[in-house]
């Protein structure tokens, strides 16, 4: 049988859809049927398993799947025997105490003999023994939330992206514990035919996600003005410069970064640009 690489990805939840849409962005076309265990790409050498994300860390510590995706959190939570290849910047979240939204907390010394309730005992056993503090830990399997409204714990270490869900349950976070997002692991030993496999799976990711954060800019500019246009524009060697049919004026593109765009493109305006084309880039192949 020919080398393929084998990937394990969330069946379903928060990661399964942003997983599936990061193979697709990659080029790779998956065969239907993602309600299987497992299924295959029509083109590319991967095998797609589908599986509960803690027991991705598993799979791919005994050499079931080669890679997989699965938050940070997860990892450090299973401490297996596997390598952090690539954060994917999906899944973002982080890992926080809360208490009641009227309980008084002046730190993590107001931890101090309570009760703790999460599904994630040995990062919090970790936190509260850099801290020096004894607290007892409930380990519970799933709504962790209500527990301090049940009696159950004083605090809670949970997951929490927006913070709406400690809201509706009467709670306030108060600490940070970890921050995590969705990442590409692997396991430490690949086979040769594996490893290549992987890095052109590697070399897409980051083409793509690169692509994400960059946009391609078109723009007029009087000739007059070129210099101070094109000192404003990085682009990935220098912008390329045309000339227009209107003689005195030239068309400039180039990519700029999403985060800077708004006050690139005030500059740009300001130093006499028009027509400004901002435009989404599919890959960006460095
Ligand atoms: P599974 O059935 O696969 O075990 P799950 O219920 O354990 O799923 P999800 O709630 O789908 O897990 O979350 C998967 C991952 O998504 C988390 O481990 C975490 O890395 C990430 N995540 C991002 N935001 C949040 C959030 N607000 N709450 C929980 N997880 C989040
Ligand atoms: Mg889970």
């Amino acid at each position: 049988m020919s080398t393929r690489l084998r990937i394990a990805i969330q069946k379903s939840g928060r990661l399964h859809d942003d997983s599936l849409k990061l193979l697709k962005d990659c080029g790779i076309d998956l065969k239907n049927g993602i309600n299987k265990l497992k299924t295959e790409a029509d083109n590319f050498p991967l095998e797609v398993f589908f599986l509960r994300d803690d027991d991705i860390p598993e799979y791919v510590e005994d050499a079931v799947a080669d890679i997989g995706i699965v938050g940070e959190n997860v990892i450090y939570e299973k401490n297996r025997a596997i390598t952090i290849s690539e954060k994917l910047g999906f899944g973002k979240c982080r890992l926080s105490v809360a208490v009641g939204r009227n309980e008084i907390y002046t730190g993590h010394q107001s931890l101090q003999n309570k009760k703790i309730a999460t599904t994630y005992p040995i990062l919090v056993e970790r936190f509260l023994k850099e801290k020096n503090i004894s607290a007892e830990i409930h380990e519970i399997s799933g709504s962790v939330e209500i527990a301090p409204g049940i009696g159950l714990a004083d605090a809670i270490v949970d997951l929490v992206s927006s913070g709406s869900t400690l809201f509706m349950n009467g709670l306030r976070e108060v600490e940070t514990i970890l921050h995590s997002e969705a990442v590409l692991i692997r396991h430490p030993e690949l086979g040769a035919g594996q490893q290549h496999l992987l890095e052109k799976l590697l070399f897409r990711i980051r083409s793509v996600r690169k692509a994400r954060h960059t946009k391609y800019i078109l723009l007029n500019a009087p000739n007059e003005k070129l210099k101070e246009i094109i000192a404003l524009l990085p682009g990935m060697k220098s912008p390329t410069v045309l000339p227009l049919a209107e003689a005195g004026w030239s068309s400039v593109h180039s990519v700029v970064n999403e985060n800077d765009f708004w006050e690139i493109i005030e500059k740009l305006k300001s130093a006499g640009a028009q027509g400004i084309l901002v435009v989404p880039i599919e890959k960006m192949i460095l």
